[in-house]
């Protein structure tokens, strides 16, 4: 289920971040997550076993700047550079260092465009973590879970997760920030089933008052069989609240 096979992929046509540059800050080969996610496009844990191990900072800059030469070459446009990939990105032991030369070279290259990280928030109690992402204009952070029981069951995080623990790293951000939750039908999470999940999950999202919120449901294979994709319909009436307050919600 891996799919990346370049440190730097793309530009893929996306929605959210209209023609990006894809940054992949983990092995080509496995797959390296502090979660497991039931929902994870990249697969289990256990099947990504990595040998190349992770590029390093030099390697990323290179890549990066190659991309970048090439497509200004060809005429080429950009609208964002987004770190995504096979694992959490903020695991990468030069995370801040990457972002710094990220930011650097997208001055230089393509200035104005956005940079954007998508990230599971587990690391927000690490200050330069936090510091690094608040040099981009996008940090998009995870939470697709309410409590804990919850969340161990659909994130599978290593131990140490508590969602208290990851609420109280996104409020180092004032808001800014967008907060991204995976909403679908399964046994252990099922927003649609479950109003107190709903609500408390409501809570959190009036409390941290995010720029932006992303709710998902599964667009494509997932490791766990039995997931149920909610219907976009189903999602917009059990949100309207939240829109009608002027939270600015998006469903994809
Ligand atoms: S946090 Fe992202 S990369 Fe990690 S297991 Fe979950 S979906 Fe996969």
């Amino acid at each position: 289920m891996l799919r990346f096979d370049n440190i730097v992929f793309g530009p893929i046509h996306s929605r959210r971040l209209g023609r990006s540059l894809g940054i992949n800050l983990l092995p080509r080969d496995g797959k390296i997550c502090n979660f497991d996610c039931i929902y994870c496009e990249c697969g289990w844990n256990a099947e990504g076993r990595t040998a190349t191990g992770l590029p390093t900072c030099e390697e990323i800059s290179q890549a990066l700047e190659n991309k970048m030469l090439d497509m200004k070459e060809k005429g080429e446009d950009l609208d964002s550079i987004t770190f995504s990939g096979h694992g959490e990105p903020t695991l990468h032991p030069e995370f801040p260092a990457i972002i710094a030369r990220t930011i650097e070279l997208r001055d230089l290259h393509f200035p104005g465009r956005k940079i954007s990280v998508l990230s599971n928030a587990s690391m927000l109690d690490h200050d330069e973590i936090v510091e690094a992402l608040k040099k981009v204009d996008c940090a998009i952070l995870k939470l697709d879970a309410p409590n804990d029981a919850q969340a161990r069951y659909i994130n599978r995080p290593n131990s140490g997760y508590s969602v208290e623990k990851v609420t109280e790293g996104m409020k180092k951000f004032d808001g800014h920030f967008i907060l991204q939750t995976m909403m679908l039908g399964s046994q252990g999470l099922d927003y649609r089933k479950d109003p107190a999940a709903l609500q408390a999950w409501k809570d959190i999202v009036r409390e941290l008052r995010p720029s932006a919120v992303m709710v998902y449901s599964l667009d494509r294979p997932s490791p766990q069989a039995d997931l149920e994709k909610i219907p976009a319909c189903e999602l917009e009436l059990m949100l309207k609240d939240l829109t009608d307050e002027g939270i600015n919600l998006t469903i994809y």
